[in-house]
């Protein structure tokens, strides 16, 4: 579970892009986090991940409280956590499938399990076929569902994606929340930002909607 309790994230320079926010997260859902650019959703996104941490309040995620882990425990947490990131670059210097090893080589994974596992990850995004190939040949669509590959390699059982269909045509926006509806029917939370919660409209959602580092109802 996810949980937020009258969190407040004031950054270096006294601007507060999150105000006193409350609210929770159950495992296994799914949950839309809407607002314009600049209304927090990235910072919120940030602070469960502990890659940032709050001013005030507390942020618990599997019953850790994450704003106050040590800076080695933050490994640990991220182990259980997916994270699909704009700043997340693919490597251009390597295959699909390297860049999806990568991750499973960080926490240890021997070299036969890391193969299985980034192959079952890229069957699941539909890449398996590309493995071989350079991403730079991937297009912007298999391009995401290769981040999004890397990011589920080693099973976590939540994934944050922000804005991951910031920059798709529709029809491949469409595609990768499919994908993610996926993963979320096999248990794993998610929680996905979103600055244009209109084409999600017929999905059925929580949606948490954040404007002016506030939440609306
Ligand atoms: P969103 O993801 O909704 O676009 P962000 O969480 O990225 O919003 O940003 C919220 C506000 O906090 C913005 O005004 C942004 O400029 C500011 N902000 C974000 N990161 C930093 C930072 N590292 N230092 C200072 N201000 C920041
Ligand atoms: P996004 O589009 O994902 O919300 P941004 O372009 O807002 O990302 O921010 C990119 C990076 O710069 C992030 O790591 C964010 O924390 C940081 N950042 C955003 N706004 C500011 C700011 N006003 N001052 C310093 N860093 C910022």
């Amino acid at each position: 579970m996810i949980q937020f309790s009258q969190v407040v994230k004031r950054y270096p320079g006294g601007y507060e892009a999150l105000k006193n926010i409350s609210f929770e997260i159950d495992n296994g859902e799914m949950v839309l986090l809407s607002g314009h650019s600049g209304a927090g959703k990235s910072t919120l996104l940030k602070l469960i991940a502990g890659i940032e941490r709050p001013t005030s309040g507390n942020v618990i995620v599997n019953g850790q409280h994450v704003g106050q882990l040590k800076e080695a425990a933050l490994p640990y947490l991220r182990r259980n956590i997916g994270l699909i990131f704009q700043d997340h670059k693919l490597l251009f210097d390597r295959s699909v499938l390297d860049n999806v090893l990568l991750p499973l080589a960080i926490i240890g994974f021997k070299q036969q399990d890391a193969i299985k596992r980034a192959s079952a990850a890229l069957e699941r995004v539909g890449l398996l076929d590309r493995a071989a190939v350079n991403p730079i040949h991937l297009s912007g669509g298999e391009q995401q569902r290769l981040c999004i590959a890397r990011a589920i390699v080693h099973r976590p059982s939540i994934v944050l994606a922000d804005e991951p269909t910031g920059n798709l045509d529709h029809a491949y926006a469409e595609d990768i929340m499919d994908l993610f509806e996926s993963f979320n029917q096999v248990g794993v939370t998610i929680v996905l930002s979103t600055h244009d919660e209109g084409f999600l409209k017929h999905r059925p959602h929580r949606i948490l909607r954040l404007k002016n580092g506030g939440l609306s109802q």
